[in-house]
């Protein structure tokens, strides 16, 4: 969309063009290939045979942040991992979307007391856009989440300005 995107005033109405946009970007959501632990281990198993990922359009797994549009942060962050992590969003082109798999990532799970080296979740390092609760979540709830993912942005308005950011509050 370019310089189009978010450029027009509220009283402009372009419904017809964010359904369009939106219904073309939820239908081709490419996760990076990034996995940090335990929880990756389901991550993977969505995208394999059993759970067929592709039918939401989101089995394509990249293996550049370049190419990918939506981050999933599946397991443990260590202080360590978390600049990493940073750096790789940062080179994910816009729009781009992240998922907290697993209580590690959402809040530094078994780690939280005692876990000195363990960030106390991502979303102290980057925007997360839906939680998915688990010690490890089952490949269904992950699928729950990417749903509730393609849902928020099919709520977002593409031309005219943003007024909020909706934050998903986790998988049901
Ligand atoms: S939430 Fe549980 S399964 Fe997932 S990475 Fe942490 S300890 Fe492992």
């Amino acid at each position: 969309m370019g310089a189009l995107e978010h450029s027009l005033p509220e009283n402009v109405l372009t419904t017809s063009v964010d359904r369009l946009v939106n219904w073309a970007r939820r239908s081709s959501v490419w996760p990076m290939t990034f996995g940090l632990a335990c929880c990756a281990i389901e991550m993977m198993a969505v995208g394999c045979a059993h759970y067929d990922l592709d039918r939401f359009g989101a089995g394509a797994f990249r293996a550049t942040p370049r190419q990918s549009d939506l981050m999933i942060v599946a397991g443990t962050v260590t202080f360590k991992m978390a600049e990493l992590i940073q750096r790789l969003y940062d080179q994910m082109p816009e729009p781009k979307y992240v998922i907290a798999m697993g209580a590690c990532a959402t809040g530094g799970g078994p780690y939280y007391h005692f876990g000195y080296h363990v960030v106390k979740g991502i979303d102290r390092v980057i925007p997360v856009d839906v939680y998915v609760p688990g010690c490890p979540p089952r490949p269904e709830a992950l699928i729950d989440g990417i749903m509730a993912l393609q849902a928020k942005i099919d709520r977002e308005r593409v031309l005219r300005k943003k007024q909020e950011t909706v934050v998903v509050g986790g998988a049901e």
